[in-house]
């Protein structure tokens, strides 16, 4: 018998289950999140879970400053905790140019009622000792976000939006899907679906799946590595969690993980992974790591944070993450194909997870977005592009890492 709902979600990391719990806070409980297999078992369960607050664009930061709060939301309505740690953050002014940027931003921070100050090195000093702050002029310092359990985030959300009455179905793939009778047909492992509206949250899958639809969506999966350490006696005499640090020289992020550090890096010329399609028996496990690639931008962070450099390498995780060309999500509805929306293509979906389901699940329930962001829309790529093109840009904005934009990205987490 055909399943029928109002919308299927297909995805279960934490954006389709951000998307799903958006929906059954408006009250939107005919919804079904299909997963082919574990919830979180794409990129979620591996991300660092740094969900930060900068930012040069005052729609996206919204979505940042909203995700935490979803989660907090989640968390206390389903039991399940999210492992938020609100350590704050610096991010680095490595030139004039960039502390001047930051300053500018200042006012936006204000409207937004989120705290965030820029300082000098002596305060630098103060908020993260271990830090080197030779030839830096300062630092923007957002001092209430930090990072999440992510794999605890997404299950929050989902146990949240079923406990109001959203349904999800695990180790349930979506084989194909497409128009009928006036909405969608999905057909999965376990039967025919029929959905008004379904949404797209499958990452760097999605291009693969909306490829019948004659879509040609512009998101690829790249490696990226991340480095946790032993455990480091100055972080263990500090007294309280360092904050993250995020430095546009290396580019890198590093953070506190327990005793150690926890760092990822964007090098200068990244690795597509599965250019060709994501390999039908890829369940989401870490790629071998290559730490040869990332030496040149280890150097920068071990100048930066020196004890980093003496601490011994505990794990080095090497996963695939979804970049678009401008590093900004694809999420909306697609126009061509009415009932159908993406949010998919997130490269910062810890970051920006919670609140970009809440805003999808708002303009899906509304009929409107529920603040202008066309710098998300999927249809800003509708252009023609190459595939070397598309190529290009993608490493282009993952390598640029922390660098000033020239245009608004979101880019690095
Ligand atoms: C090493 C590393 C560190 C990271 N650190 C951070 C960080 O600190 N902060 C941050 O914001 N981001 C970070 N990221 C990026 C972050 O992991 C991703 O942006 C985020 O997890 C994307 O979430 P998602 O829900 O879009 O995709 P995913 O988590 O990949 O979920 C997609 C889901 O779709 C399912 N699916 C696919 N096809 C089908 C189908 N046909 N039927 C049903 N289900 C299907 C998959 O099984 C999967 O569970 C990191 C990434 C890496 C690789």
């Amino acid at each position: 018998m055909t399943d029928r709902v109002r919308v299927a979600v297909v995805g279960g990391g934490i954006v389709g289950c951000g998307v799903l719990f958006g929906l059954a806070r408006r009250g939107w409980t005919e919804t079904l999140l299909l997963e082919r297999r574990e919830l979180t078992s794409g990129s979620t369960w591996h991300a660092a879970g740094n969900t930060t607050f900068f930012g040069h664009h005052p729609g996206l930061t919204r979505l940042h400053v909203d995700s935490v709060r979803t989660y907090l939301d989640a968390e206390a309505e389903s039991g399940q905790p999210v492992g938020f740690h609100p350590a704050g953050s610096l991010r680095l002014a490595t030139r004039g140019a960039e502390l001047e940027a930051y300053e500018r931003l200042a006012p936006m921070y204000e409207a937004l009622d989120v705290p965030y100050r820029v300082v000098g090195p002596g305060e630098i000093e103060a908020i993260h000792p271990l830090l080197d702050t030779k030839g830096l002029p300062g630092a923007a310092h957002t001092p209430t976000d930090g990072h999440v359990d992510a794999s605890g985030a997404a299950h929050a959300l989902a146990r949240a939006a079923r406990a109001r009455g959203a349904r999800v179905k695990r180790f349930c793939p979506v084989l194909s899907f497409g128009r009928a009778g006036g909405g969608w047909r999905l057909d999965t492992a376990d039967g025919a679906v029929a959905a008004d509206n379904v949404v797209l949250a499958t990452s760097f899958w999605a291009r693969e799946m909306a490829a019948p639809l004659g879509l040609d969506l512009p998101l690829h999966a790249l490696e990226h590595h991340e480095i946790v350490t032993d455990s480091v006696p100055e972080l263990q005499a500090l007294g309280f969690e360092a904050p993250t640090v995020r430095d546009p020289w290396a580019p890198s992020n590093t953070r506190q993980e327990r005793d150690g550090f926890l760092c990822g890096v964007y090098e200068a010329r990244p690795k597509f992974w599965a250019l060709d399609g994501v390999p039908p028996d890829f369940a989401g496990e870490l790629l071998p790591p290559d730490l040869a690639r990332l030496e040149p931008h280890l150097t920068r962070v071990i100048a930066r944070l020196p004890a980093f450099g003496r601490a011994g390498v505990k794990t080095v995780n090497n996963g695939p993450i979804c970049y678009t060309p401008d590093g900004c999500p694809l999420l909306g509805p697609v126009e061509s194909h009415p009932g159908l929306w993406l949010a998919a293509g997130f490269a910062v979906g810890i970051g920006a997870g919670g609140g970009s389901g809440r805003f999808l699940a708002d303009w899906m329930v509304d009929g409107e977005p529920p603040f202008d962001l066309p710098i998300v829309h999927p249809s800003r790529f509708s252009g023609a592009m190459t595939r070397e093109d598309r190529l290009e840009r993608i490493a282009a904005t993952y390598a640029a890492g922390y660098t000033l934009p020239d245009r608004p990205r979101s880019g690095a987490g």
